[in-house]
């Protein structure tokens, strides 16, 4: 195994965790917007395998231990099923300095991002989440996109800014959210504390009726449930009510 030094960066792929302050490692390094992310060789820890070479500290990577920023060769080996994958960040990482060579990825000393793909699943709902969230990937100065029916919809250029097509798009997405929050709707799922998982039959202003998967039917009072942004789902509280059939 070898372990050149780059001139040209790398481009590979990886994942990445997003929130308020910007991107981190799935491990919890942050990636700081403007600067490289460098590698470092944490000391090993008793009973682990982490560091291997005896020779703590060296410059990250290693070829006899696991250091260095972590990347994928191809996309698909960050693997679809992966339950990261629809939680996460994931795109192209520019990748530099010393790297070492695996057979489906590299370690690198050196790695900032390049472009950058969000899911749809964890984009913010309202207009000020959606504004501060993505202040901090714009931070980052690369190409950002969410993917909306198959398509990458680009949201901010690193040349231009903002995306008039992007800001639509999120504009809507807000919007449908918005007026969504009030509408509880037959096949939604509602979290009943202590009870689980039900699926809404029918709801009105009053009332709402949800089936459990062992097929009992429930009565709730529409006032006893409420959409929880947090946890991102219907809940509810209050009394249930079960519905003996005639
Ligand atoms: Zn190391």
């Amino acid at each position: 195994m070898s372990v050149p030094d780059c001139i040209t960066p790398i481009v590979a792929y990886r994942l990445w965790v997003w929130d308020v302050a910007g991107l981190s490692s799935l491990n919890g390094v942050s990636w700081i917007a403007g600067q490289p992310l460098a590698a470092e060789c944490k000391p090993p820890r008793r009973g682990t395998t982490a560091c291997s070479t005896k020779q703590f500290p060296h410059a990250a990577p290693h070829t006899d231990c696991r250091c260095g920023v972590y990347a994928s060769k191809r996309l698909e080996s960050l693997s679809m099923s992966w339950p990261w994958r629809s939680v996460c960040v994931r795109g192209e990482t520019w990748l530099w300095g010393m790297v070492v060579e695996h057979e489906y990825g590299w370690r690198a000393q050196f790695a900032y991002p390049k472009t950058l793909h969000v899911p749809k699943s964890i984009l913010p709902i309202t207009q000020e989440q959606m504004r501060s969230r993505l202040k901090s990937l714009a931070a980052y100065r690369c190409d950002v996109f969410v993917r909306h029916n198959g398509v990458d919809i680009p949201i901010w250029r690193k040349d231009s800014g903002f995306d008039s097509a992007g800001a639509d798009f999120l504009t809507n997405w807000c919007r449908r959210w918005y007026e969504r929050s009030g509408v509880l709707t037959r096949g939604d799922c509602l979290t009943i504390r202590g009870r689980g998982t039900v699926v809404v039959e029918h709801s009105d202003d009053t009332q709402v009726h949800a089936a459990l998967g062992n097929g009992e039917r429930l009565l709730l009072l529409r006032k006893n449930v409420t959409w929880n942004e947090a946890n991102r789902r219907w809940e509810s509280n209050g009394s249930v009510f079960k519905i003996f059939e005639c």
